[in-house]
């Protein structure tokens, strides 16, 4: 799994080539000398398409930041917590970037931040961040922050019991049958009233929306319906490795879509576990685990395919 990096545009490319050699460029204006970012074809200020490019020295102040506890994508889960900031630089333009190298606690909006160029994995990419001017507030300065960045002892949660899980199928669940009712009902929750979905006069039926395929394995039955040990049918047929780490995060949830699914229809659900990799970032290890559900409907034909993204840590 390798993060995203920039794409540079015609428009973009010289930022991100100044970058690469360890300098900050930004667009001034001919006509009107406005200094400004992100890259553009003509000034923000009086529309000329008369543009240079400057070197400037990427110092400036914090304007506001936003300390990211949790991932916001499973791909960056080893970078938490993430120190968001928008950095006014001493040219007034204001940019979206990261923190670095120092302690949350030391952060203070109007602190005085320089830039640092930070080489990504695929060798050429190079990221803007900030750290602090002052050097003593730099962590790597510091005995506590040098102590924090000592490197964790290598044990995998990775065990065989857990590796043994990867292909390994849960049992496979029939959901209720699928009523014009349902669909009405999850609709109006999620607040998607296309007339495919709620119209009974539309031609062939109403059919249910694809985020609706878990639903006839949630819906609230009176309790004679249940199964004979009371599971309710959501968390039959779950398949999960025994991960020893303490928290779970949803980490995202894809779906692929192939057939309409109708009133009357009655889906079966059957879990594999698709994948099972380990992370490891500054602050420990993280485990991602991958389970893809296939619904099948009354004549063995697949509707969707969703893949669920769990984050251990
Ligand atoms: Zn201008």
């Amino acid at each position: 799994m390798k993060k995203p990096v920039p794409v540079p545009t015609p428009a973009t490319r010289p930022f991100w080539n100044a970058l690469a050699e360890g300098k900050l460029r930004l667009q001034q204006c001919r006509a009107c000398s406005t200094v400004f970012y992100y890259p553009r074809t003509c000034c923000p200020a009086c529309l000329s398409p008369e543009l240079d490019w400057r070197e400037v020295a990427g110092t400036g102040t914090l304007y506001t930041y936003t300390i990211a506890r949790r991932p916001t994508h499973p791909l960056f889960a080893d970078e938490v917590p993430q120190r968001l900031a928008v950095v006014e630089l001493d040219e007034g333009p204001k940019l979206t970037s990261t923190l670095v190298n120092l302690r949350d606690e030391d952060i203070r909006i109007g602190m005085r931040l320089a830039p640092v160029f930070e080489k990504q994995a695929d060798g050429r990419t190079m990221l803007l961040r900030f750290q602090p001017a002052d050097e003593s507030l730099r962590s790597d300065a510091r005995a506590e922050g040098g102590a924090r960045q000592a490197p964790l002892p290598e044990v995998s949660a990775l065990t065989p019991e857990v590796l043994a899980y990867v292909g390994r199928t849960g049992e496979a669940v029939t959901g209720y049958p699928v009523t014009a009712e349902e669909i009405r009902r999850y609709c109006y929750a999620v607040d998607d009233l296309d007339p495919r979905w709620l119209d009974l006069a539309t031609p062939g039926g109403v059919s249910a929306p694809p985020m609706f395929v878990s639903i006839p394995f949630d819906i609230d039955r009176p309790l004679h319906e249940l199964s004979e040990d009371g599971t309710a049918l959501e968390h039959r047929g779950v398949i999960f490795p025994p991960v020893t780490l303490k928290r779970k995060l949803f980490g995202g949830l894809e779906i692929e879509w192939f057939r309409e699914l109708r009133p009357g229809d009655v889906l079966t659900r059957q879990y594999r576990v698709l994948d099972i990799v380990e992370r490891r970032g500054a602050s420990g290890p993280s485990v991602f685990v991958r389970i893809e559900g296939t619904y099948c409907n009354q004549h063995g034909e697949k509707v969707a395919v969703e893949v669920n993204t769990i984050i251990c840590r």
